[in-house]
Order: C-alpha cells, then sequence, then structure tokens
C-alpha cells in the first residue's frame, strides 16, 4: 500500500518563506487536529555537533514550537545524549545532559530562542530509558528514552543527510539512534560486551573509570573489575580509559558498518511500538546536504543543492521519497558525489564503503530502508503530493 509524502520544494520568496512552507507539511500531516489545548507535544531534532555547520538552523524548530503553541500545545524539545565520553573536545561534546546542553547553546539552540522548554530524553547521563522487548531479528529489547512516553503528539524534526553507517540519516535514523538511550546506541555499534585488561589496567592511581560509570558497576581491587551483569555498555569507561587505543584497558569491540545499519532499524522499530504508532508525525528537511551525519564536527561540503521540505505519518515513505529525490538531484561536481552516474546511491558513492569479502560497493540507505519495510516499520511505496500553497493568515 501507498503511503502519502507531503512535499514543498526550497523555492522561496518573502511572502512564502521556509518557515511558511514548514506551517502548510505541518498543516497537512494533520496536527491541528491531533494537537489540542494543554495536548503535551514532544519535538525531536538534533543540535549538531560543535564545528558542524550544516545542521538543522533553531528557526525550523522554533516555527514549529510556534505552531504547536498557536494551537493550545505545550511543546518542549528533545535530544539524547551521544555514546561514549569526553570525546567532546574544546567546547564540550554530548556525553552528560548539562554538556550536551550547553553545547547546544553554542549552535543556537536554546529555551530563549526555541520559546519552550530543552531537555535530553534520555536524562543526565543518557540512561533514563524505558526497555521493550521487540521481535527484531538482531535485537531482542530497546533501550527507549523516557521522555516521549507520555507525549500526546510526537513530531519528528530531521535533517536529512548522509550518515555512514546508515547511508541516509534521515527520521529511521532519527528513531532508531536519536530517541534510545545510551544503551540502544552502544547495542548498535558495539558487539554487547566490554571487556578489561588487568594488565594494562593503572589500578587505583587511575580510578577515572569508576567516577564516569553511571550504574556504578566498576570497583577498584588491585586493579579496575567491571560487573558485567549490571553494565549497560554505555561505552563511558572505555572512553576515559587511556586515550591511546594499544593502551587501552577497558575495550569495546565495534560491530560491522552492515551490522549497525540493520539494527537501529530495529531500535526504531521499538521506539514507537513502545510510544505508539499514532502519535507520531515526521518532517524532513532535505536542505544542506551533505555525506556526513550532524554528530560529526564539520560541516562537510554539500553533494547536491537544497531540495525542500517533506512530511509523512509514515517514516519508510518518508526516508524513501527523500532519498529518490536526493538521488535524482545533479550533484555537486565539487563534494564526494562527483562520480555519481544515473541509478547510483549518492551516500553510497559519497561513503564509499567496501564489503571486505567481496568487494562490492555497500548501498547502507538501501540496506536500511530493505530492513526497515521488513520490519514493519512503513511503505517503500508512496504517493507525493506537492504543496504549493500558502498557510492562511492566522
Ligand atoms: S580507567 Fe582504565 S586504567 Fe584507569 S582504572 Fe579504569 S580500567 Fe584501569
Ligand atoms: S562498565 Fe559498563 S556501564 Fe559502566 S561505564 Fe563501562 S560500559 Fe558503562
Amino acid at each position: 500500500m501507498k503511503s502519502a509524502v507531503y512535499f514543498t520544494d526550497r523555492q522561496a520568496r518573502s511572502d512564502f518563506n521556509m518557515l511558511d512552507k514548514i506551517e502548510i507539511v505541518f498543516n497537512k500531516l494533520g496536527l491541528k487536529k491531533a494537537i489540542k489545548k494543554n495536548s503535551k507535544v514532544m519535538i525531536k531534532t538534533h543540535f549538531g555537533a560543535w564545528g558542524n555547520t550544516n545542521y538543522l538552523r533553531p528557526a525550523y524548530v522554533r516555527k514549529v514550537v510556534d505552531l504547536v503553541k498557536a494551537l493550545g500545545g505545550n511543546p518542549y524539545v528533545v535530544e539524547t545524549c551521544g555514546l561514549g565520553y569526553g570525546s567532546g573536545g574544546a567546547y564540550g561534546g554530548r556525553t552528560t545532559a548539562p554538556e550536551y546542553l550547553s553545547m547546544a547553546a553554542l549552535n543556537g539552540f536554546t529555551e530563549g530562542s526555541l520559546g519552550a522548554p530543552i531537555l535530553m530524553a534520555d536524562g543526565y547521563w543518557g540512561n533514563d530509558v524505558h526497555r521493550v522487548k521487540i521481535k527484531g531479528e538482531h535485537v531482542k529489547h530497546v533501550d527507549v528514552a523516557a521522555a516521549g512516553l507520555d507525549a500526546d503528539v510526537i513530531i519528528v524534526l530531521t535533517h536529512a543527510k548522509g550518515h555512514g553507517l546508515s547511508g541516509l540519516g534521515g527520521t529511521i535514523k532519527n528513531l532508531g539512534i536519536g530517541l534510545v538511550g545510551k544503551s540502544g546506541k552502544a547495542a548498535m555499534h558495539f558487539d554487547g560486551k566490554v571487556t578489561i585488561d588487568p594488565e594494562k589496567c593503572l589500578g587505583p592511581d587511575c580510578s577515572l573509570c569508576l567516577k564516569v560509570c553511571p550504574v556504578r558497576c566498576i570497583t577498584m581491587e588491585e586493579k579496575a573489575v567491571i560487573d558485567l551483569n549490571a553494565c549497560i555498555v554505555c561505552g563511558h569507561c572505555t572512553g576515559v580509559c587511556l586515550r591511546d587505543a594499544k593502551a587501552k584497558a577497558i575495550s569495546t569491540k565495534w560491530r560491522t558498518p552492515k551490522d549497525q545499519a540493520v539494527r537501529f532499524v530495529e531500535n526504531a522499530l521499538g521506539v514507537i511500538e513502545l510510544i505508539g504508532r499514532d502519535r507520531f508525525y515526521y518532517l524532513n528537511l532535505a536542505i544542506d546536504i551533505s555525506d556526513k551525519c550532524d554528530c560529526w564536527n564539520v560541516g562537510a561540503p554539500l553533494l547536491v543543492h537544497d531540495i525542500g521540505i517533506f512530511g509523512s505519518r509514515d517514516p519508510l515513505a518518508l526516508d524513501q521519497a527523500t532519498l529518490d529525490a536526493i538521488n535524482e538531484s545533479k550533484p555537486n561536481l565539487e563534494s564526494e558525489a562527483k562520480d555519481v552516474h544515473e541509478g547510483d546511491c549518492i551516500f553510497a558513492i559519497a561513503h564509499n564503503q567496501k564489503d571486505p569479502k567481496t568487494g562490492e560497493l555497500l548501498d547502507f540507505a538501501k540496506i536500511q530502508l530493505e530492513h526497515a519495510k521488513k520490519m514493519g516499520l512503513g511503505s517503500r511505496d508512496y504517493d507525493l503530493v506537492t504543496l504549493t500553497k500558502k498557510p492562511p493568515k492566522r
């Protein structure tokens, strides 16, 4: 069955700009009816890393906040903590709530600029989660960020761009990585285990890992000891343990990119199954499209021109329509997409990751969307409805 995907292009005039355009997609999605007086409305976006200059501008989030408020709803804007510990550099990282929120302010996201409270949906450490069992092929439970559980309406406002592990960093990625706690991110990236080599551990004089373990499952004897039954594999201890990879006493093993691409799809399934599909409304903004996710500390060169705004109630149809539009665009010959030919996936060419066994180019966007269909996230078939009318004056 085909799902409706609403679209408005990137053309803008002073009397019909991109903020007006977000409003026509917002209205078409049915949000005017869904948001009632005092409805709790969670808006999920991504604040970008420091140094990234392609992330979604706060003005788009502000517009959505204002639309929600005009309907009598109570909006709040959320993000979740990043994986690992202490990788933030001079302006901090995305490890804990205060660290990420202070970095978000540097990128222009504050309660003042957005007109709504901002919080980390998964709490101070990224472990305020609710665990849900799912019937995934690879993932059997998902640690969903707790903040969305009592929201009446959830608006997932996504910057569509590339992502090194999922091909397309769209709505499904914003759900499957962006709305799970740190352990959910780790379950996707790591093989589920932390190992410690006592020979390399510096013992009580160091003890750094004890301080950063959110579940306090490391104790110090002669050397550090981890209670693996209690460990949530958040990656904090590996982040602080002797930065040099060879010297590290604590380590985790990364999954292959192919293994990761299917797991976050299953995480996304857990998120929407726990919270309830009917509460979700999705928007993809296909602008400032580079090959890199906004969690990179760089605004990489853009692969194609800006395309516009897509909206749907079906996350898979939305990502498929967005990806198709990106792949149908002319590549920027100054970018990583310069070698793209008709029928290629621009992100696969730009990422240029090969299967180590066969040497074949890996198309993670295709792997992601095929698996999303298999897992029942939605439909890959869609009707694209182009919207051109200005919103009515309020
Ligand atoms: S951080 Fe590493 S070296 Fe330091 S106590 Fe923990 S395991 Fe040992
Ligand atoms: S021991 Fe486990 S829970 Fe504790 S910091 Fe390390 S990875 Fe996280």
